[in-house]
């Protein structure tokens, strides 16, 4: 097991306090990692920090060509990295294999081709006797802040985009779910200069405040959830640092009478519980139309109780444990409060599944209110709830009636309803007749309280770096 963190160029040992790193599926321990000091924060920032003056100097194409080659090491040890993604998130391996791990080296691969293409607008003599040009410059030492739910894939979307920007960072995984970002830290180490990528390791508390308000970090890129970001934005708003947020999700799923309800109904099954639910894009907030109702939520719930939880490593396995024991009494009290509300009908799920491991079967709740708070605040576990609703212009409306602007969907066949909604659903990315899907080329990101800020595309290099005007005077 690798549990040495990334700094300055060395793999060193935490000095602070030793945190227990667990199997969800098994209830187990699979490592005792200690954390990173405040000494070893400062020294990775300071590390990142002189590093800088040379790493944005580099060519873009010398840039790409170590990503390129952090792609490939990830893709030869995929296998590896696959099966610790799977222990320590709990995860079905086929998952991670298969989804994951090739995701992840296309993102590598694609800002490696971005880092060769990030231009600005033309230079011109907008005041006579003076030529303007626009630039496009690195920022500095990025502070990259990830959660659990996808350790790699997260990192991925982190240090990507930054390192091709010509910037350097100090990354902290989440604490429960180090294993693969401590793994790629030995393999960043035989490619990228000293000091250009530090990975440490530690609780938000001890070592995540120490770093995001260390004043030599120029920006903060933090997934994570909503009262997170809104700390950080809090601990730094006096140092005045750039910010790229990525908070939670709870995203309607509008379904009209005329949707193909064998897609609707498979599509629900899988966007609303993939990874158990543990996703901030997740299909978890329907909305299904008076003529459809009854119909869809027997054949969506049939379809949920089919769905398979197992350990990782069983063929047949599809929905994994939630990450942590205090998680999954999180989900079970939502769903608890939920069902002592008189209106509220269980149609499926709705229990711990006893024995090793957090486990918690896939839940759908049906004649679930606009106002219930299982409608309106994040889940991020195996939970789906329906609500009926008679008309386009309600879909709308109750869908937009959130805090949340991540994602969204519509279900219909109709190619007027579909542009009209996209055109004014509030959410980052509206998907017509599916959810979930995303690209290396488009960008990721939230809006109102989701955060601000776009993972992947040519937008997320461009969030990681600035803009500056140079004039000459002739
Ligand atoms: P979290 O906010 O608890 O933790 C995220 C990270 O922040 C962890 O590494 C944690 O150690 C760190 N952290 C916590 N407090 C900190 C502080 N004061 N200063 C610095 N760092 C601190 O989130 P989580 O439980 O790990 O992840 C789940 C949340 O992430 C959900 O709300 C989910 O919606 C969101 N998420 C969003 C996206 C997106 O793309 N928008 C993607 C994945 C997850």
């Amino acid at each position: 097991m690798h549990t040495q963190m990334l700094i300055n160029g060395q793999l060193v040992a935490g000095e602070g306090p030793a945190w227990t790193v667990l199997d969800p599926a098994a209830g187990t321990a699979l490592a005792q990692i200690s954390e990173a000091s405040e000494a070893q924060v400062d020294s990775a920032v300071r590390a990142a920090d002189s590093a800088f003056a040379s790493w944005s100097q580099t060519s873009p194409k010398d840039r790409s060509l170590a990503l390129l080659a952090l792609a490939d090491a990830i893709e030869q040890h995929g296998e590896e990295l696959a099966s610790l993604e799977s222990q320590n998130c709990g995860k079905p391996l086929a998952a991670a294999l298969n989804d994951e791990i090739p995701a992840i080296v296309d993102v590598f691969r694609y800002f490696a081709g971005a880092a060769r293409c990030l231009g600005s607008s033309a230079a011109g003599e907008y005041l006579p006797g003076h030529t303007s040009m626009v630039r496009r410059d690195p920022l500095g030492v990025v502070a990259s802040i990830a959660p659990w739910n996808y350790p790699l894939m997260m990192l991925a979307w982190k240090i990507a985009p930054a390192l091709a920007a010509g910037n350097t960072v100090v990354l902290k995984p989440s604490e429960l779910t180090p294993l693969t970002a401590l793994r790629l830290a030995e393999l960043a180490r035989e490619i990228f200069p000293a000091g250009v990528l530090n990975i440490l390791f530690g609780r938000g508390a001890t070592v995540g405040t120490p770093l995001v308000t260390h004043p030599r970090v120029r920006m903060v890129s933090l997934t994570g959830s909503i009262p997170t970001g809104a700390n950080i934005i809090g601990a730094t708003a006096a140092s005045v640092k750039r910010m790229h947020m990525e908070l939670g999700g709870k995203a309607p799923v509008l379904i009209f009478d005329d949707a193909d309800l064998d897609a609707a109904v498979d599509g629900i099954r899988s966007f609303g519980f993939y990874n158990a639910g543990q996703d901030c894009t997740a299909a978890c907030r329907l909305y299904v139309q008076d003529a459809i109702y009854d119909e869809f939520v027997e054949r969506l719930g049939q379809a949920v109780a089919s769905i398979k939880p197992g350990p990782q490593g069983a063929a047949d396995t599809e929905l994994g444990p939630l990450i942590s024991a205090q998680h999954r009494d999180k989900v079970a009290g939502m769903v608890q409060r939920a069902l002592d509300q008189p209106h509220i009908r269980l149609v499926t799920g709705g229990k711990v599944l006893e024995g090793a491991g957090f486990f918690y079967t896939p839940t759908l709740l049906a004649d679930v209110l606009q106002d219930d708070e299982i409608a309106r605040h994040e889940v991020f576990g195996p939970v789906v709830t329906v609500t009926r609703f008679a008309d386009e212009a309600q879909a709308l409306e109750w869908a937009n009636d959130s805090e949340y602007g991540l994602a969204s969907s519509v279900w219909t066949t109709d190619v007027g309803r579909a542009h009209r909604l996209a055109a004014r659903l509030q959410y980052g990315c509206t998907w017509i007749n599916t959810h979930f899907m995303l690209i290396s080329e488009m960008p990721h990101g939230g809006q109102k309280q989701s955060g601000y800020g776009k993972d992947m595309s040519m937008y997320g290099l461009e969030d990681y770096s600035c803009v500056r005007h140079v004039m000459f005077k002739h």
